[in-house]
Parts: structure tokens; sequence; C-alpha cells
């Protein structure tokens, strides 16, 4: 394959050695499937199905909903799109799936945890995104956000296939699933690590308070191991693990997930082209061993300078 000079993206990711690792887009409306495609996305990652409906009083019909996913597949032209089913709960409600309240929404009834009980919701969502896909001729997949055991994997494949889908996966943001990776592995066709609220959630500290935002860092050595191992269950599998979190967009830190074995990273249209030329500009083998310095630094900061005196 051709190999991207330093500072160039050619549209498919690579190490200088030829390792292909996907960069995709994180999108959630038309205009960011658009600015995707001109950005040279080689397809989606993380598609919020969510935030379409943020300010929605009532559930949009299968109708509805196929229009606004076919709206935003069309412009990929048949390149592979993962669709996330609705992630509602906590930084993200929903108003016809608002749960009793809660005293700590992060902890409680949100992503598949609210699918389990709203069966119907996710269900007819499902059809909706399978005609979506008919429509447009999309290569899709879909993947249920914040599962936390293996149970809730196996549950959401069976019904993801039961629906026609035939790739399902699940996202890896909850320490649990991490720890469980090899099992989760084991029912589902791959994994996409949702490092915004895998950093919440190991490091104890809310996404949305400044004032653990030092501790909700991506680059927490405990965060990078938790996706090290995912990425050797990955390997294990021969299955794909893929991160979707904005720890994706940083270059220096795409090169650290490349070495810890994540084969494909997900972000939004703006940071496409300068991930994709990190990722040309050294070997897969001298990722690893950048990735090795990041796991075993003290503090955020000390990854970060130690990373980046490697990389530059
Ligand atoms: C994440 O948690 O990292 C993620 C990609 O999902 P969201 O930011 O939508 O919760
Ligand atoms: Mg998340």
């Amino acid at each position: 394959a051709e190999v991207a000079a330093a500072d160039e993206w050619n549209g498919v990711g690579t190490t200088s050695d030829g390792l292909r690792v996907k960069v995709l887009a994180n999108v959630g409306a038309p205009k960011d499937a658009k600015a995707a495609v001109e950005a040279g996305a080689e397809g989606v990652g993380l598609f919020r199905t969510e935030f379409s409906y943020l300010d929605a009083t009532d559930e949009p019909t299968v109708e509805e909903q196929q229009s606004a996913y076919a709206a935003v597949l069309a412009p990929f032209h048949g390149k592979p799109i993962i669709v996330r089913t609705l992630d509602a709960g906590a930084d993200k409600p929903l108003a016809f799936l608002a749960p009793d309240p809660e005293p700590n929404p992060a902890l409680g009834v949100r992503g598949i945890r609210v699918s389990r009980e709203r069966v119907d919701v996710l269900d007819r969502q499902l059809a909706a995104i399978v005609g979506a896909a008919q429509e447009t001729g999309a290569d899709v997949s879909v993947m249920a956000p914040m599962v936390a055991t293996v149970e809730e994997a196996a549950w959401f494949a069976d019904r993801a296939h039961a629906a026609g889908i035939k790739r399902a996966g699940v996202m890896i943001e909850v320490p649990a699933a991490a720890l469980v990776a090899d099992e989760i592995f084991g029912v589902v066709e791959f994994v996409s690590i949702g490092t915004n609220d895998l950093a919440q959630y190991t490091l104890a500290a809310d996404r949305q308070l400044g004032a653990v935002a030092t501790l909700n860092d991506p680059w927490q050595p405990a965060l990078l191991r938790l996706i090290g191992m995912i990425g050797q269950a990955a390997i294990r599998a021969g299955k794909p693990a893929g991160v979707c979190g904005e720890a994706a967009a940083d270059p220096n830190l795409a090169g650290v997930l490349v070495g810890l074995g994540i084969s494909s990273l997900s972000m939004n249209a703006s940071a496409i082209r300068k991930v994709g030329a990190a990722l040309a500009k050294h070997t897969e083998d001298y990722f690893r061993q950048v990735a090795r310095a990041a796991l075993v630094s003290h503090t955020p900061a000390d990854a970060r300078a130690t990373v980046h005196a490697m990389l530059s």
C-alpha cells in the first residue's frame, strides 16, 4: 500500500509499515455526515442517534426514524457505519424515555438499561435502522451503549441479529465490561470503547464537572491500562476493538491506542486529517513502545510529555 507523506492524509489509515487502522467519524446529524465525507473519513465509528431526539417529547415513529437515519447514512455511499442505539439518560436525557427521579443519573437507568425496560422502543429503532440501511445501501452495524455485563451484550446481540442486523457490537465504557472483555467478544462481532464514559467511571469523576477534570483525563495511566486489556482481548478473539471517545481525536494519544491493539479510531471530522497523518509517521512496533511508556507513567502529564517526546 502507498504510504502517506508526513503531513498528508490519503484517506486510508495505515502505520508507516502498513498496519491498517480505520480512521472513522463520529456523527449525529446530516451536516456532520457531509463534513466527515469531505474530511475523508473511511466510514462512521459512532452515529449518536439520540442527538436527533434531545428535544422530542414523544418517541419518533419508525418512519420518522428511518428517514432521519437514512439522511445520515446516504452521504457515505456504502462505507461502513456503526449506528449506536439510543443512549438515553444522564448527560443525554430523552423526554420520552425519562426514568423515575434518580439520585445519581450517571449510575441509573440509562443506555442499554433503558432498552431492557423498553424493548418495544429498541425493536422499533432496530427496524428503522434496517429500513434506512436498505433504503441507502449502507453497510450498517449496530452497537449498544453503557453495557456492563456479558449477559447484556449477549441479549443485545441476539435482539439485533433477530432484527436482521449482521454485525452487532457493544460499547465498552463501564470498567466491569472491560474486565470481562474476553467473554464479551464471545457474544458480539466487535466492541467500541467510549473513553469519555470509561474515564468517568474508572476515575469516579463526573464528565460534566469541571472541578474533577484533571482526574477525568484520557491520558490517565489507569484508563490506558484498561484499554490495553481490551486491545489484548480483541487480538485473542480476532475481532476488532475501536475507540470512539474524544481520546481518538488526539494525534499522540491515537498512536498510543494503536500500540494498545486498537484497530479503528472514530472522531469529529475536524480531527481526521491530523490523526490520519500522525498514524502514517511511525511503525506498529514503535507505537507499541510508545504505549508501554504511557502505561508506566505516574500521571497524565508525564504520559503526555513522554509520548510527545517520542512522537515528535
Ligand atoms: C463515550 O462515552 O466515550 C462515547 C463515545 O459516548 P458519549 O460521549 O456519547 O457518551
Ligand atoms: Mg458514552
